[in-house]
């Protein structure tokens, strides 16, 4: 009999397993028991349409069986079991092993990182067990194979002896040492208690033969010991049971085994419906977005069941994409078992059910930030960006929906403020929400553009992502009033006698801007004062749809370069000294003119963070005016 190896990746995680500190070993039992279930499932489902396959459909269970001699735990279905070659696929390799690249260390929490993104699976096996048995037998195949291995050193298939189809696992428990203990997993009462704790809700009868002590026949006061076979399993799916009679733990402790996640999840929603289409719902936001979610391999979805039955993993057309990071299922009597994928896409059920679960949804995240708003500010943090995203993309479609859930950072204070927020404490004479764009709220702090308007006590919104503002381009206003960057050139803030001699100052120097703009060419689309600095000298602002930040945010993505420019114009702040100096040097001096337009435009690039066309020529200009 060969030894084989175990892939490179597997091996890692089997260590993990064998050595594992992880302290929820006895979550071994859950696994493997989901596992014959899935199986079961699988068998059953295929015996649908297969007429090959027949199967009684009364005896479908799960058997456990203890050996307290032998120190085995024995767990059998009459599940779909495995070819020689699934066996080789299944258990030697683990299927989504190349996409995460391992972390070198041996913390725990690591451990437990790289636990849950794999989900536990089969390997918990070695967490108690340091020799596993897998006997196997498949419909597909005459024959039965046996798959043993005792851990790190690689594993064998040979063939063996098993009549029925179906799958048998036996784990032979580690020894008992000073601080870790095995043997309480060969108790009966040990074994119950897990199975009501994490499988309680499996549909098919886990079976076991228990010992209890029982009234002895004919008898009043003597008591012997009898060996029954008992379900311990109550077999009604959690999603079924009344919504009053749940506990949270129960909820938590299902969603973690189901969806293999190590961690709670951060709300749970359950739906129960009656009425034309009836159906249950259970949904689960996680605690952290799926480590594959921004990779090919990510599929959104929820399972589809239809009375019980599985009979779809991932049905994707029940959640839009903005909210694919939920997890969970869809349970429901009136859908055909055996519905196809291609029908199910037609199906008005379906459709009905994923607006429904779409608006419940959103109605309980509304409902979360009107009432626990810490609560919604850490699921904000996770997938903010996310709703944001679904608000821009296709074309808007959906930011009626989700305008309102989102959150945005702001001049008022540390805290994100929502958009009726702002709305709300708007000034009397304000009109627009303002905003302005930069890398950091720090950054778009120190931005000249922004003093004017928060010298007229106006709010600020700050956008950090990239996304943001094209999120507000696609919203154009909210509750009537429009958005407008800080930095726009049109901005309206001011008195109209303020403008009205803006405007003088503009014409009476109509000559001296002119030429500073020949001067900059095509680089900018005008020069002008303002009055919208007090402090800083110049700013640029822009003209039209695309802002500075927005010009960087395409052009950097790839193919993109140098795709949008955005028009800039040249601003000067009309009541700073420099001003006099420009004068001055526009009547007696042209060619130093000429160095200073260029130095205060590179000046206005370098605050918005842009890069400028020739820095050796700025900084020996710079200082040739140190030295003066
Ligand atoms: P997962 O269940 O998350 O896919 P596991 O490591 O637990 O990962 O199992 C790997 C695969 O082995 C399963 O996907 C399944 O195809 C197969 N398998 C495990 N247990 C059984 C079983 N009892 N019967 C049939 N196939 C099984």
């Amino acid at each position: 009999m060969s030894k084989k190896q175990f892939k490179a990746e597997s091996k890692r995680v089997l260590d993990l397993m064998i050595n594992s500190i992880y302290t929820n070993r006895e979550i071994f039992l859950r696994e493997l028991i989901s596992n014959a279930s899935d199986a079961i499932d699988k068998l059953y489902y295929r015996s649908l349409t297969d007429k090959n396959i027949n199967i009684d459909s009364n005896n479908l269970e799960i058997n456990i069986k203890i050996d307290k001699k032998n120190r085995n735990i024995i767990i059998s279905d009459n599940g779909c079991g495995m070819t020689e070659k699934e066996l080789e696929q299944n258990l030697g390799t683990i299927a989504q092993s190349g996409s995460l690249a391992f972390k070198q260390s041996n913390e725990k929490k690591e451990d437990i990182d790289i636990i849950g993104q794999f989900g536990v699976g089969f390997y918990s096996s070695f967490m108690v067990g340091d020799k596993v048995t897998v006997k196997t037998k498949s419909p597909d195949e005459e024959k039965a194979h046996m798959w043993v291995s005792e851990g790190i050193d690689g594993y064998s298939i040979e063939e063996c002896d098993k009549k029925d189809i179906g799958t048998e696992i036996t784990l032979h428990l580690k020894e008992d040492t000073e601080d870790e203990k095995y043997s309480e997993f060969l108790e009966d009462y040990k074994i119950q208690e897990l199975v009501k704790k994490y499988s309680d809700y499996i549909r098919y009868p886990i079976k076991m033969e228990v010992e209890h002590s029982k009234l002895k026949e004919g008898t009043t006061d003597k008591y012997e010991n009898v060996k029954e076979i008992e379900t311990l399993n109550s077999m009604i799916p959690i999603w079924k049971k009344k919504k009053s009679e749940i506990k949270q733990e129960e909820y938590d402790s299902f969603y973690m085994s189901k969806f293999n996640d190590w961690e709670k999840p951060l709300k749970t929603i359950h739906i129960v419906v009656e009425g034309q289409y009836s159906y249950n719902a259970l949904l689960f936001i996680p605690n952290h977005l799926p480590y594959d979610y921004y990779t090919k391999n990510y599929e959104k979805g929820l399972q589809l069941y239809s009375n019980g039955v599985l009979i779809m993993e991932k049905c994707s057309d029940l959640l839009p994409d903005y909210f694919g990071f939920v997890k969970g299922l869809v349970d429901s009597q009136d859908l055909s078992l055996n519905i196809s994928r291609e029908m199910l896409q037609h199906d008005r059920q379906l459709a009905v059910m994923a607006k429904n679960i779409e608006n419940k949804i959103r109605s309980e995240l509304e409902k979360m930030l009107k009432d626990s708003r810490n609560d919604y500010e850490v699921f904000y943090n996770i997938y903010g960006t996310q709703l944001k995203y679904g608000t821009y993309e296709d074309f808007g479609m959906n930011k009626d929906k989700l305008k309102d859930l989102l959150l945005f950072h702001s001049s008022y204070g540390d805290k994100l403020v929502t958009l009726k927020e702002y709305v709300e404490r708007m000034k009397e004479d304000q009109n627009t929400i303002y905003y302005s764009a930069g890398e950091s709220i720090d950054k778009i702090k120190g931005l000249p553009q922004v003093e004017s308007v928060q010298n007229k006590g106006y709010e600020i919104l700050y956008l950090t992502e990239n996304v943001d503002e094209f999120v507000l381009q696609v919203l154009t206003e909210y509750d009537g009033k429009k958005f407008v960057n800080v930095s726009a050139d049109d901005i309206d803030i001011g008195t109209e006698e303020e403008k009205k001699e803006l405007k003088k100052q503009n014409d009476d120097n109509k000559e001296m801007l002119g030429f500073m703009k020949e001067t900059l060419k095509d680089n900018v689309q005008d020069v002008k004062f303002t009055n919208r600095l007090s402090k800083h000298p110049v700013c640029l602002t822009t003209e039209g749809g695309i802002s500075i930040e927005m010009e960087k945010t395409i052009n950097s993505q790839i193919g993109n370069e140098g795709a949008v420019k955005a028009k800039t114009i040249l601003e000067i702040n009309k009541d700073h000294e420099i001003v006099n100096k420009l004068k001055e040097l526009f009547k007696n001096d042209k060619e130093e003119f000429k160095k200073y337009t260029k130095i205060l435009y590179d000046q206005a690039r370098l605050i918005e963070g842009l890069t400028i066309e020739n820095p050796t020529e700025y900084s020996n200009w710079i200082c040739e005016l140190i030295s003066k």
